[in-house]
């Protein structure tokens, strides 16, 4: 038996004979031309029908892969529309006199290399959407299909990486589950891998040789292992695992679409983290009942200018409308600390996470604030919305961050911009000094959620960043669970509802613990949500 270790992006446990996914190559002559206005032509024949393709592909992949993931075609499109992508194929074309194959294939290698040599993961991802646009017109112009030989027998599919083309139009009763030899977490192959409910596992370098075609091999997505010629006793004891998760899945299937009730009828809110638009499909497969924590910081990050009013607006009411009548609860802007962001030109800090950061940066910059609240109270007409501040620390702070609240209603009054004017506020408990006053700030707020993450950082003295510290790290330390308690007491006193959003909140072995405690909501990874349903239901 050989084992092989590999980066777990899709869970579940596959059986079979491993196959090398076999593409028929294409093959890139550099052929000379005479004439470079023909072949310049010939290329932009190629990206019309491209653009074809990808339309009638993104048009037929949404209910396989979901909306925002069919999305992705469209970017692809767009690729082929943008002069980055497309002039250097014109320029090789005409300085070197080659055919527009070749063009195609040297100039799309660098740009793909370009973002492969990136160190954001995310852009370091998109290396694999450039190699599956460039192939997709060398496929056209050559006449060559790349298309996937298509095997007989279901088969776990090996390859260096599979792009995300092919993965969407995998046959899902002919592939157990992939493996490959490269791949990123973020990848739109492994996401998709996940939405599909494929197993996969990636990265597993050299490792994955070429020998290993046609062995017998069993995979477990979770860990991120792969066995070839599985031992009997590995055999057993995943397949044992398989029905021990399968009957944990229906289990928890049980709950679906039920309501959170403890044992003795009292009901809690059970509501996800999400992060992005994409997300919120997550959140309502997770069976949330409403979403806890958007992390509005996505719509900051990974670019390189303030996202505008507008861009902010649709994302905003694209969730709220994903999650119809449920409550999504939007947090403000917290940039800083871990969260840097270039174009932001925050000054190098000795102690980022007590630095400039989250609510502070708001009340700095009145202006960026005011532009996502205006967004935030725009899109709140479409939705159940509600607004959270990060970091709140004193009754000051929150005092001024509302002040920017109806600073920005009071400019889309004065501008006639249809909005949401009722929209609650609430804030995050994430410093021992807000759950100390949280008697005040529960006066002033319509609810809080406690950001157990940060909260554990301020009150242990421990960098969460730090994984060196990980030993000293007690997460369900005795001071963190009386300032639980307290702001829940606190915000109970004052008639206002108080939840989780932190990790701290998905943990089972405190699921007694909270609910004891009186905690309204946790909101959670979505994942974890029907789980911790059948939890509360007997405490
Ligand atoms: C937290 O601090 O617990 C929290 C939910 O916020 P974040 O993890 O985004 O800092
Ligand atoms: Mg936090």
């Amino acid at each position: 038996m050989i084992t092989l270790q590999g980066k777990g992006v899709s869970a579940g446990i596959a059986r079979g004979r491993l196959s090398f996914l076999k593409r028929q190559t294409l093959s890139v002559e550099k052929r000379s031309i005479e004439n470079a206005d023909e072949e310049i032509e010939r290329f932009n024949t190629a990206r019309k029908a491209a653009a074809d393709q990808l339309d009638t592909l993104s048009a037929t992949m949404m209910d396989k892969i979901g909306e925002e993931n069919a999305l992705l075609f469209e970017i692809h499109r767009m690729m082929l529309e943008d002069s980055d992508y497309c002039d250097p194929v014109i320029e090789i074309i005409k300085t070197e006199k080659v055919c527009a194959e070749y063009a195609v294939n040297t100039a799309g290698s660098r740009l793909a290399k370009e973002f492969a040599d990136m160190d954001d993961s995310y852009m370091k991802a998109r290396a694999i959407d450039v190699y599956d646009v460039s192939n997709r017109v060398i496929e056209i112009l050559s006449g060559e299909g790349q298309g996937i030989t298509r095997n007989d027998e279901p088969v776990i599919l090996a390859a260096d990486d599979f792009t995300p083309s092919e993965t969407a139009q995998l046959d899902r009763n002919k592939v157990l589950a992939l493996v490959s030899r490269q791949g990123a977490v973020n990848s739109h192959t492994a996401i998709f891998a996940r939405t599909m409910g494929i197993p996969a596992i990636i990265s597993f370098g050299a490792f994955l040789s070429g020998d290993f075609a046609g062995k017998q091999a069993m995979l477990d997505g979770e860990t991120g292992v792969l066995y070839l010629d599985p031992e009997p006793a590995i055999i057993q004891e995943l397949e044992a695992k398989e029905a021990c998760q399968k009957q944990e899945k229906e289990k928890l299937e049980q709950v679906r679409g039920k309501p959170t009730v403890t044992k003795n009828g009292r009901p809690l809110k059970l509501y996800a983290n999400i992060g992005s638009v994409i997300d919120a499909d997550a959140a309502l497969a997770g069976d949330a009942e409403g979403v806890g924590l958007f992390r509005s910081e996505f719509l900051y990050l990974r670019r390189d200018d303030y996202p505008d009013e507008n861009s902010q607006y649709e994302s905003y009411r694209k969730v709220l409308e994903k999650m119809g009548e449920r409550q999504v609860i939007i947090r403000t802007l917290d940039i800083g600390a871990d969260k840097q962001v270039e174009y932001f030109r925050l000054p190098k800090e000795e102690n980022p996470a007590m630095g400039l950061r989250a609510i502070r940066i708001g009340l700095t910059r009145p202006d960026l604030f005011k532009t996502q609240l205006r967004a935030i109270y725009r899109a709140a007409a479409h939705g159940n919305a509600a607004i959270m501040f990060p970091m709140i620390t004193s009754l000051d702070e929150l005092r001024r961050a509302k002040e920017q609240a109806k600073a920005a209603r009071e400019e889309l009054s004065a501008r006639g911009i249809p909005f949401k004017a009722d929209v609650p506020i609430g804030i995050m408990i994430e410093t021992p000094a807000s759950a100390v006053i949280s008697d005040l700030l529960a006066q002033e707020s319509d609810f809080f959620s406690i950001g157990t993450n940060d909260l554990t950082q301020y009150t242990l003295a421990i960098d969460r960043q730090n994984s060196a510290l990980a030993s000293f790290c007690d997460t369900h330390h005795e001071a963190i669970l009386r300032l639980i308690r307290l702001t829940c007491e606190n915000a109970h006193k004052a008639g206002i509802w108080c939840g989780i959003c932190g990790s701290l909140g998905a943990d089972s072995r405190l699921t007694k613990t909270f609910v004891d405690m009186g905690l309204d909501e946790l909101s959670v990874e979505p994942s974890s949500i029907l789980k911790l349903r059948t939890l509360i239901a007997d405490c």
